[in-house]
C-alpha cells in the first residue's frame, strides 16, 4: 500500500506499506481525500512519539464491512479516537479521554495518509450527497470548532474573539459566528483577513486589540505569543479557550488569571453529527479555505506547503 511514513522524527512515502486488515467491528476504507492540519505538522517534525501513517481528516468509501452494518459503498467520514468501551471515562460519557484510547494517525493507530484504513463501524458517519468529498474533509476540525459551544455558553451579547487566523481559527471563527454573538477575528495579513471579510465575520489587527476587553477569548494559533495575546486581552472574568497545542513550555503573566479570576478552558475533539448537519445545511462553506490539493505520491510535498505562512488547508487526494 501507498502512505506517508513517520519514524523516528522523519516523514517517509512508501509503497510497501502492509494493507490494513480490519478487526471484527471494522470497516475497510478507500481514503478519497486528507487534510492536513498543525498537528500534522507537528508530528512531521517529530513533536509527538509516534511511529507510524500520520494523518486523521479524512473523507472515504467504505469497501468491506462487517455483515449488518449497511455502510458498504457509502462515502464516510470518521471520529479519531478509538475506545474501550468499558473503563472509568468510557462509562462516565467522556470516551474521548478513554483511558485505553488510540487515535488515528497521533496514538497507536495508523492515519490517514495511506490508500487505505480501518476503523471501527462505530466510528464512522455517512457523508450526505449534497456534502462534495471535499468538504466533508473539514467535518473533523469543525467538529473540533462545535467542542467550544459544547463547552462554554456563548451568549448573544458576548464580545468573542478569536486569535489565529489560520486553518483552524477560520474554522472556529466561521462556527462561532452561527451564535450570533458578538465576533472579531484578530488578523495579521490581508489573506485571513479577506477569507474571515468573505464569510461575514468582522476582522481586527492584532496591533489593535484593547487590553482587558473580551468576555471570551480562543486561542487558536499554538504559539506562546497567541497566548500571551489571549491573557492580555481577556477581561477579568473571562474565559480563555485554548484550542491549539503548543510546542513544549509557554510563558504568560499568569498572576493576571489569578487576580483577574479569568477561566482557563482546553478544548479538544467535538461532534461529528452536527458538524456534517452545518455542511449539509450549507451553513458552513470551508471550500474557500483550501489552498492546494496534493496526490498521495506527492505527500511530502504537501506538508512541505502546509507549512508556509498564508497556506490555509492542504488536501491529500487518493
Ligand atoms: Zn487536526
Ligand atoms: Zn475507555
Amino acid at each position: 500500500m501507498k502512505g506517508l511514513w513517520l519514524e523516528d522524527r522523519r516523514i517517509s512515502y512508501r509503497e510497501d506499506l502492509p494493507a490494513p486488515a480490519p478487526a471484527e467491528d471494522e470497516a475497510l476504507i478507500k481514503i478519497l481525500y486528507a487534510g492536513l492540519c498543525s498537528t500534522d505538522l507537528e508530528m512531521a517534525q517529530g513533536y509527538y512519539p509516534f511511529t507510524g501513517i500520520p494523518g486523521h481528516e479524512f473523507v472515504g468509501l467504505v469497501i468491506k464491512d462487517p455483515e449488518g452494518s449497511g455502510l458498504l459503498g457509502k462515502r464516510v467520514v470518521g471520529e479519531i479516537n478509538i475506545t474501550c468501551g468499558y473503563c472509568l471515562a468510557c462509562k462516565s460519557g467522556r470516551s474521548t479521554h478513554c483511558e485505553n484510547r488510540s487515535v488515528v494517525g497521533i496514538l497507536n493507530r495508523h492515519g490517514v495518509f495511506a490508500e487505505l484504513i480501518s476503523l471501527p463501524v462505530k466510528n464512522l458517519h455517512p457523508v450526505p450527497d449534497n456534502v462534495t468529498d471535499k468538504a466533508a474533509v473539514f467535518v473533523e476540525p469543525i467538529a473540533a470548532a462545535l467542542k467550544i459551544i459544547q463547552q462554554i455558553h456563548l451568549r448573544p451579547e458576548h464580545r468573542v474573539l478569536v486569535i489565529g487566523a489560520g486553518r483552524l481559527g477560520q474554522i472556529i471563527a466561521r462556527v462561532i459566528s452561527l451564535t450570533g454573538c458578538d465576533l472579531e477575528a484578530a488578523v495579521r495579513n490581508k489573506n485571513a483577513e479577506e477569507k474571515l471579510e468573505s464569510a461575514g465575520i468582522a476582522t481586527r489587527p492584532v496591533a489593535d486589540l484593547h487590553p482587558n476587553h473580551w468576555d471570551i477569548v480562543v486561542e487558536a494559533t499554538g504559539n506562546p505569543q497567541g497566548f500571551q495575546l489571549a491573557v492580555k486581552t481577556i477581561r477579568p472574568r473571562g474565559t480563555i479557550v485554548l484550542k491549539s497545542t503548543y510546542k513544549g513550555d509557554i510563558q504568560a503573566e499568569l498572576s493576571k488569571i489569578v487576580v483577574d479570576e479569568i477561566s482557563l478552558v482546553g478544548s479538544r475533539c467535538g461532534p461529528f453529527l452536527p458538524a456534517i448537519r452545518l455542511l449539509e445545511q450549507g451553513r458552513i462553506d470551508p471550500l474557500p479555505l483550501i489552498s492546494a490539493e496534493f496526490e498521495l505520491q506527492n505527500g511530502l510535498e504537501a506538508l512541505n506547503k502546509a507549512s508556509q505562512p498564508g497556506v490555509f488547508k492542504i488536501l491529500i487526494k487518493n
